[in-house]
């Protein structure tokens, strides 16, 4: 998902915390810096709750974004007297993609691996890329275009073993499948708000702190946030990112339960229309997204032809240029296919008769556009 809206909940919680709380989270030697501090801790402690950290460990940011700059540039920084080669893969967000590729021009060496055509990359490719001087593995836990969810797990105990920091951008992961730093042997994990039913302009980096990892702060100031992340924090956002993580660590399996349901519904529905394939592995995927490749019809105008539904192509930060999508391309399909396929996602407010309508809308739009395609009538 590109994002999602923020549940009602998460709402009310903002809302009382920007009514109530004008004290500034730093200031605690009065009444009113003492209450912001308290609801910013509780709601760090939410967000540590739900990756299995301590809130110690959670650092505030503005979104993904800078929690993936953060993680990758500080450590670059911190650590490039010990080598100067990271790996990543082709299809990571562009946070992470853009973010190496700058580091790139300051004379570090960047691996991008490329994954199988299931959208996975191999744990054996990434040992292969391992040498004597890397100092990072960033790898994304669930793709935000594709849904597949990579094999974080077995990614971290390798690079534990091989004494490499793991940086992992979970903001499509968290509150969707399950996530344990500790277990997954993680050192840094981005995260957002705002697919998280969240607000936007808030995120977090997990940063280690056994054993103790060390960044190279990018925003300067007052030392706040350990000396991490400069800056007076925004006590509403962090209220509003904290419930969000509470709501979603309580209502996961439900959340989940929902986004099945309602995907087996647009299957079902879906199942006799011709020439319609998957993107990315069946089995090792988020069960509220799919991207379908809809052969023969042009993605931009199946959009057009659907001016109800919020889907996709490609993601929405590299629509805005129109570009074909460089993950489905990644994965191998040709530049028809990237341009044929929808991103569709089945969220916790998402109703079953939405589905229904979006599935009866991509059939006839399909169908129509089809008739009318010369690429079709070859078939
Ligand atoms: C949305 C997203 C980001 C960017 O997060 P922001 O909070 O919008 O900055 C980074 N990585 C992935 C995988 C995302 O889906």
């Amino acid at each position: 998902m590109a994002t999602t809206p923020v549940d009602p909940r998460v709402v009310s919680a903002m809302q009382a915390s920007l009514s109530n709380t004008f004290g500034n989270p730093a200031s605690v030697t009065h009444g009113f810096g003492t209450d912001a501090r308290e609801q910013v801790e509780l709601a760090r402690a939410q967000v540590a709750e739900l990756i299995n950290a301590e809130p110690k460990e959670i650092i505030w940011t503005s979104g993904a974004t800078e929690a993936d700059n953060l993680a990758i540039k500080g450590v670059a920084h911190f650590y490039q007297h010990k080598g100067k080669h990271i790996i990543t893969s082709q299809t990571e967000h562009k946070a992470v993609l853009d973010t190496c590729a700058q580091l790139a021009k300051q004379g570090f060496e960047i691996t991008y691996l490329t994954p199988n055509a299931d959208g996975l990359i191999a744990i054996e490719a990434i040992a292969a890329a391992i040498r004597d001087d890397t100092l990072l593995i960033s790898l994304m836990h669930v793709n935000n275009e594709i849904g597949v969810i990579q094999d974080i797990a077995a990614v971290g105990k390798l690079a534990r073993e091989k004494n490499i920091l793991f940086h992992v951008d979970a903001a499509q992961s968290a509150g969707k499948v399950p996530l344990n730093v500790e277990a997954m042997n993680i050192d840094l994990l981005s995260l957002a708000s705002h697919k998280v039913y969240g607000p936007k302009g808030i995120g977090a980096l997990y940063v280690r702190r056994r054993p103790r990892v060390r960044l190279e702060a990018m925003i300067h100031g007052g030392g706040h946030e350990q000396g991490f992340r400069s800056g007076t924090l925004p006590t509403h956002q962090i209220v509003g990112m904290g419930q969000a993580f509470a709501i979603a660590r309580d209502e996961m399996v439900q959340d989940q339960g929902h986004a099945q349901q309602l995907r087996e519904h647009f299957m079902t529905r879906i199942q006799d229309l011709p020439k319609v394939t998957m993107n990315g592995s069946a089995q090792h995927r988020v069960l509220n997204n799919l991207n379908l490749c809809f052969h023969c019809v042009d993605g931009e105008a199946l959009i057009m032809a659907l001016p109800n539904l919020a889907v996709s192509t490609g993601s929405a930060c590299n629509s805005a240029t129109m570009d074909v999508s460089y993950v489905l391309r990644g994965i191998g399909l040709s530049t028809a296919e990237a341009n044929s396929s929808l991103r569709i996602s089945f969220g916790r407010f998402t109703t079953l008769d939405e589905i229904e309508q979006a599935a009866s809308d991509i059939i006839d739009a399909v169908t129509r556009l089809r008739a009318m395609s010369p690429l079709w009538e070859d078939n």
